[in-house]
């Protein structure tokens, strides 16, 4: 029968690409919960909503949609914010610059958790993020929990970012994805931690196949 894998870690260890695959593989559904607080991030970006203003949060928060949806042509889900794709806006560095101070707002958690667990609930899906074997699927039948040596994880980073024409500075991608990891290792609500039923997948020096493997193997036991 289907089960939830949810796979959490720091950020760049290739979490959705691999997520995606074996998603691919088992026929489940794939939900990236990154890109869903990177939505968040620019919905607060293009409206001047301001991190310590509650009632603006609050009220943010009910404005905004997010969905995924198929794109055939590129055979991939593209995420939308009120019935636009913003699939590569949010990708980009200012983006990844803010998303952690905007995912670490209690309120904003709350409220991304809600829809993920609505999203999930009929099993058979693949979610990854930072909190989705803690907070989001506890009972989740697999977890994962990905990690890599930062540098691997920046020069990986880079090549995604200069493949899509943002030519970043490798020191600048190092530091981003130390302050993000720092700001979701450390806040209150949610904070990214391994649960204690988690597998540790390490993937310094594992190929993506290798990678995909062991977690189908792990998913068929
Ligand atoms: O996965 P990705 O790197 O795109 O996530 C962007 C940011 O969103 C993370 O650095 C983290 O701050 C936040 N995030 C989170 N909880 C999740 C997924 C992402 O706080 N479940």
């Amino acid at each position: 029968s289907k089960i939830i894998i949810a796979i959490d870690g720091y950020s760049s260890c290739g979490k959705s690409s691999t997520a995606k695959v074996v998603a691919a593989h088992l026929g489940y559904g794939y939900i990236d919960t990154g890109a869903m607080y990177r939505a968040v991030s620019l919905y607060f970006h293009q409206h001047y909503v301001s991190l310590t203003n509650p009632k603006e949060i609050q009220h943010a928060l009910q404005q905004i949609q997010i969905s995924f949806q198929f794109n055939p042509e590129k055979r991939l889900n593209e995420t939308y914010l009120n019935g636009l794709c913003v699939e590569d806006e949010i990708r980009k560095m200012y983006i990844s610059q803010m998303v952690s101070e905007v995912s670490a707002v209690v309120d904003v958690r709350r409220a991304m958790v809600a829809q993920q667990q609505r999203m999930g609930k009929h099993k058979g899906v693949v979610m990854d993020g930072r909190d989705i074997g803690t907070v989001v699927f506890p009972s989740a039948e697999l977890k994962i929990f990905m990690t890599a040596d930062p540098i691997i994880r920046a020069e990986r980073r880079q090549a995604e970012l200069l493949e899509k024409g943002e030519l970043i500075s490798f020191d600048e991608i190092l530091e981003n994805l130390r302050s993000r990891d720092y700001i979701d290792t450390h806040r209150s609500e949610g904070p990214l931690r391994q649960a204690d039923d988690a597998i540790v997948l390490d993937n310094s020096f594992l190929t993506f196949d290798e990678q995909v493997e062991l977690i189908l193997n792990w998913a068929d036991t």
